[in-house]
C-alpha cells in the first residue's frame, strides 16, 4: 500500500493519537503510581468492522498485527482477501454475537474468539478446532468469555439493597451482550478442558448508562476470581475508542479500539 495514499496517512495519524493516548494512560495509571506490577503495554485490536479490506492492509502496512471484526461473513471475506495479498500474518479476533453453526467458518481464520457467552457455543467451537487441528496443525483458538457487567450491576445493586438501581440495570437497554457473572467459573472449566481451546480470560463492553471506572473495576474482580482457578487465563479486553483509558486504569491487556482509528462506521442498510 503506498503510504502517500491519503486514506494511509490519515490512518496512520490517527492510529499514532490512539497509541499517544495508550502510552499517556500508562504512565499516569494508579498501578504504576503506586507501584503496583503493571501487565505492560496492552495489545492494541484495531476494530476493522464495516470497513473494507483495502483498509485493513493499510493497517498492516503502519504495523497493526491484531485486528477485530463482529460478523463471520464479512470477517471471513476480508481474511481471504488479506491472505491473498501476501501480507504479513494477521491476528483476527472475532469480538460480536456468535452463532453456533459459524464456529467453523470462523475457527478458519480467527486467533481468538472474544465473545463466548454460552455453553452450546463452547461445544461448537471446540468441534471446530478438534477438525482444524486435524487438518491445519494451527495453534489453539483464545478463548474469552464475555460478561454481561449490567447483570453485575443488578447483582450487586440488588446485594446492597438498591432496588431501584437493580431494576435498572437488569431491565434497562444496558445490556452489552455476554454471560451473567455467575456462569462464568462454569464456561471457564468448560473451555479450558476442550481440547483445541486455550482460556484467555475475559472481555466486557461496559454498560450503557453507567461509569466505564466502575464497570471495568467489576470486571477486574471478576479476572481476579476466575484467574485464582485458572492461573493462566489473565487475559482482560476491555476499553474502546471513548473508555481505554478506564479500562488501562483497571488493568485491561487487550483493547479494541474502531471509530478513533477508521472514523465513523459506514452507514449499513
Ligand atoms: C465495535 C466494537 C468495538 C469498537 O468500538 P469503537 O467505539 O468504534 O472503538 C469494540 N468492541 C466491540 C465488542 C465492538 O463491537
Amino acid at each position: 500500500m503506498n503510504s502517500q495514499d491519503p486514506r494511509t496517512l490519515q490512518l496512520a495519524e490517527r492510529l499514532d493519537a490512539v497509541k499517544a493516548r495508550i502510552a499517556a494512560a500508562q504512565s499516569t495509571s494508579t498501578r504504576s503510581r503506586t507501584g503496583q506490577p503493571d501487565s505492560g503495554t496492552p495489545t492494541l485490536i484495531v476494530v476493522t468492522k464495516f470497513h473494507p479490506a483495502a483498509d485493513v492492509l493499510r493497517l498492516q502496512s503502519l504495523g497493526v498485527a491484531d485486528v477485530g471484526e463482529n460478523r463471520d461473513q464479512e470477517a471471513a471475506s476480508k481474511a481471504l482477501e488479506v491472505a491473498a495479498a501476501g501480507a504479513a500474518p494477521l491476528r483476527w479476533h472475532f469480538i460480536g454475537q456468535l452463532q453456533k453453526n459459524k464456529a467453523k467458518s470462523v475457527a478458519a481464520y480467527a486467533h481468538s474468539v472474544q465473545s463466548i457467552d454460552r455453553a452450546s457455543l463452547v461445544t461448537a467451537l471446540g468441534n471446530a478446532m478438534a477438525r482444524e487441528l486435524g487438518t491445519t496443525g494451527r495453534a489453539p483458538l483464545e478463548c474469552f468469555i464475555q460478561v454481561d457487567l449490567s447483570g453485575a450491576y443488578a447483582d450487586l445493586a440488588e446485594t446492597a439493597g438498591l432496588a431501584d438501581a437493580a431494576a435498572q440495570a437488569a431491565s434497562g437497554p444496558s445490556s452489552r451482550g455476554g454471560a451473567a457473572p455467575s456462569s462464568i467459573m462454569e464456561l471457564a472449566d468448560q473451555i479450558a478442558s476442550a481440547p483445541g481451546l486455550s482460556l484467555a480470560g475475559l472481555m466486557a463492553v461496559a454498560p450503557l448508562g453507567f461509569e466505564p471506572e466502575a464497570a471495568f473495576e467489576l470486571l477486574a474482580t471478576a479476572s481476579a476470581r476466575l484467574v485464582a482457578a485458572h492461573p493462566n487465563a489473565t487475559a482482560i479486553s476491555a476499553g474502546m475508542s471513548h473508555d481505554l483509558e478506564a479500562a488501562m486504569a483497571a488493568g485491561a491487556t487487550h483493547l479494541r479500539v474502531g471509530s478513533d482509528i477508521l472514523g465513523p462506521r459506514p452507514v449499513v442498510l
